[in-house]
């Protein structure tokens, strides 16, 4: 198992995986002479296990330019491809934030002084009314009561229309921490839903006992097909096999990238029947896309994907259910690949 880009990072690699990215990591912290601080270590660990594409492709463009990985070069690289610039986003929308309250405050406080200024003059002209009998003086405090009046008037319209203007960027800072949290659930890739928010739905769907199907599609002799046409190559057809399961999602659906090139769905209230049917139709149809190079006529060739099914039985636990699909999986694979099982 790899990691899956998501924020928080997610990582499942095996014991012996883990060891021999510590080691990798290591010597290249050693060769760029950087400490191993956190940052280093995690930005390195990222490079060696090979499921950070972007993360590698910023890395491997600077060493090709022969520049120095210095500890200033990997703690941006942290931030932008390890935490995704979640950090960044969350403190601009909480500025924003604080910038609204506060302009909003200030505008309150305005109204406020200008309402209890004109209060005064109010009650002062009140008072004069009660003695007054001259009409130049009724002609004069008519006009300072105008004045006074006038002026809370356009103050409160100012403060509408300031009101209006928060509730706007409130609005759009609504939109970016919605955007913000989708982003934190989606496989920048391919579009899914990444390995943690699957995980956390998986879960979900176990505690309350719900009825339906898991999937695990594992695309066969990837390797074999990112050593022949290149890792860029390799990402298309990860995205096209994507857009097969997007197709085959709805409300209820997921799909999901469950690690590199595995995927995974989840299918609601189906048997494993009902799911092997639309697995197969997703099966056959990505064997039967002759999918080409970009820019050129050549065909890639043929190629297939084995998956494994396994559905919510009574106290299944989200590893319990993994395991059987992943078992059926296994069995697509040593029986020849481009299959599908369920158990
Ligand atoms: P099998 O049929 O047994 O599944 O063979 P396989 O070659 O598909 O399996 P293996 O686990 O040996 O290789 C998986 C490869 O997937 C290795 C890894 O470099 C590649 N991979 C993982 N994530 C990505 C990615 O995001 N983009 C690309 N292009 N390749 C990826
Ligand atoms: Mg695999
Ligand atoms: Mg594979």
């Amino acid at each position: 198992m790899s990691k899956t880009l998501s924020f928080p990072p997610v990582y499942k690699h095996e014991f012996q995986q883990a060891s021999e990215n510590l080691r990798q990591s290591l010597l290249l912290a050693n060769r760029h002479k950087t400490p191993i601080t956190p940052v280093n270590y995690a930005v390195w660990y990222e490079y060696v296990s090979g499921d950070n594409q972007a993360l590698m492709n910023s890395i491997d463009t600077r060493l090709k330019k022969n520049e120095a990985i210095t500890s200033e070069v990997t703690q941006y690289l942290y931030e932008k491809y390890v935490l995704m610039g979640m950090p960044e986003r969350l403190n601009n929308t909480n500025n924003g934030l604080k910038l609204v309250v506060d302009n909003t405050l200030e505008n309150l406080s305005k109204v406020e002084a200008t309402a209890s200024q004109c209060s005064q003059g109010l009650m002062q002209s009140q008072a004069q009314l009660e003695t007054c009998n001259d009409i130049d003086e009724l002609k004069t405090l008519v006009n300072q009561i105008l004045i006074n009046t006038q002026q809370i008037s356009s103050s409160s319209g100012e403060l509408k229309s300031e009101l209006t203007r928060s509730t706007e960027e409130i609005m759009k800072l609504r939109q970016e921490l919605e955007s913000v949290k989708e982003m934190a659930r989606t496989d920048s890739l391919t579009g899914l839903l990444n390995r943690g928010a699957f995980d956390n739905e998986l879960q979900y769907l176990c505690s309350k006992g719900y009825s339906f199907s898991l999937v695990l599609f594992d695309i066969d002799n990837f390797k074999r097909l990112n050593d022949s046409f290149g890792h860029l190559l390799g990402d298309k057809v990860l995205q096209f096999f994507a857009s097969l399961l997007k197709n085959q999602c709805n409300d209820i659906h997921l799909a999901a990238r469950f690690g590199g090139e595995e995927m995974a769905m989840i299918f609601m209230h189906s048997s494993l029947e009902e799911t092997f049917m639309i697995t197969e139709s997703i099966r056959e149809k990505f064997s039967e896309s002759r999918l080409k190079k970009k820019g050129s006529n050549e065909s890639i060739g043929q190629v297939t994907v084995s998956a494994g099914i396994s559905s919510y039985q009574d106290k299944d636990s989200p590893i319990s259910l993994i395991e059987r699909a992943d078992q059926a999986l296994y069995r697509s694979k040593t029986g020849g690949r481009n299959q599908v099982n369920f158990i």
